[in-house]
C-alpha cells in the first residue's frame, strides 16, 4: 500500500500537473469506486476547474473550484495517472477516467478494487468519520505532541505507528524502517519506552520519510507515481522485506515476527526486545 511518501509524491506531480484544468467529462468504467452515483458525479464535476492537489494521510485530495473536493485513497494496488492527449491510458484496471478540456487526462486504476474516489463538500470532510479521526501528520508535529500520542500508551509500539488515528499516513514499510534506526523492537510495550528512545523514535521517522519523499518514494511492489515512473527508496530499506538478511549495522540475521497482524522484520541484536 502506498504510504505518506508515495502518497505525497503522487500528490506533488498531480498538483503541478491538474493545476487549473477544466474537468471536461467523466469516464465511469467503475462506478463501484465512487461514494455516489456515476451520474451525479459527472453532474457535479463537470465544468469544474482543479486549484490544487494536496495530501493528508494517505489520501489524494484534488480541490476543485464550487468547494468541492475529490479525496482518493489509493489502498492496496490504487494509481492515480496522467496522461497527455494522445497518450494511452485506459487498461483493464482503470476505475475511473477524467477528460480535461485541453484532453489531458487522470485515470484511476485499481487491480484490487478497495481503493475509491469520494467527492465531498469542505463541510462533509468533518461528517467523514475515517476523516475526521485521522491522527496528526508526522512531518508537522512537535516531539512533545509525538510523545503525547505516544507516552503511556497501552499497545505495542508497531501497532500504534500502524493506526491512523494516532499517527496518520505510516504503513508497514516506514514502520519497520524507523523502528530499526530508532533501536526500538516492534513488539515493545508503548508504555515500557523511555522519554529518550521516543525522541530517537519522532527523529527516525523524519529522517526515513523525508528520505523516501527525496527518492521518490518505494517501489517494492508496484507503486509508480502519476507519470508511470517508479521510486528508489527500497534500495535504502535496511529491514522491510530483508527476513533472514544480515543486518545492515551489525550483520545479525533479521528476525521476523507478527506484530499487529503484520509481519515485522527487525534485528534481535540492535533492536532487543527489554
Ligand atoms: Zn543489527
Amino acid at each position: 500500500m502506498p504510504e505518506l511518501p508515495e502518497v505525497e509524491i503522487i500528490s506533488r506531480g498531480l498538483h503541478t500537473q491538474l493545476k487549473d484544468r477544466v474537468i471536461a467529462s467523466v469516464q465511469p468504467l467503475d462506478a463501484g469506486c465512487l461514494s455516489g452515483t456515476s451520474r451525479s458525479f459527472e453532474r457535479k464535476v463537470l465544468g469544474r476547474r482543479v486549484l490544487g492537489v494536496h495530501r493528508r494521510a494517505k489520501l489524494v485530495i484534488v480541490d476543485l473550484d464550487a468547494d468541492l473536493h475529490l479525496a482518493f485513497h489509493l489502498k492496496m494496488t490504487g494509481k492515480l495517472l496522467f496522461a497527455q492527449p494522445g497518450e494511452h491510458g485506459v487498461d483493464k484496471h482503470t476505475r475511473l477516467g477524467i477528460h480535461f478540456a485541453d484532453r489531458t487526462r487522470l485515470f484511476f486504476h485499481d487491480l484490487r478494487k478497495f481503493g475509491y474516489c469520494r467527492l465531498l463538500e469542505s463541510a462533509d470532510f468533518e461528517n467523514w468519520n475515517f476523516y475526521a479521526e485521522l491522527g496528526p501528520e508526522p512531518l508537522q508535529m512537535s516531539f512533545q505532541e509525538f510523545r503525547e500520542v505516544f507516552q503511556k500508551r497501552k499497545g505495542r509500539i508497531k501497532a500504534l505507528l500502524l493506526d491512523q488515528r494516532r499517527i496518520a499516513g505510516i504503513g508497514n514499510i516506514y514502520a519497520d524502517e524507523s523502528l530499526h534506526l530508532a533501536g526500538i523492537h516492534p513488539a515493545r510495550s508503548c508504555c515500557d519506552i523511555p522519554d529518550h528512545q521516543l525522541q530517537k523514535l519522532f527523529d527516525a521517522l523524519q529522517v526515513v520519510l523525508k528520505k523516501a519523499i527525496d527518492s521518490g518514494g518505494s517501489s517494492f511492489s508496484d507503486y509508480v507515481n502519476s507519470l508511470g515512473r517508479p521510486g528508489a527508496y527500497q534500495d535504502f530499506f535496511q529491514v522491510y522485506g530483508r527476513r533472514g538478511l544480515e543486518c545492515r549495522c551489525c550483520e545479525s540475521d533479521l528476525a521476523c515476527e507478527k506484530v499487529a497482524g503484520r509481519s515485522s522484520v527487525y534485528c534481535p541484536c540492535c533492536q532487543p526486545i527489554k
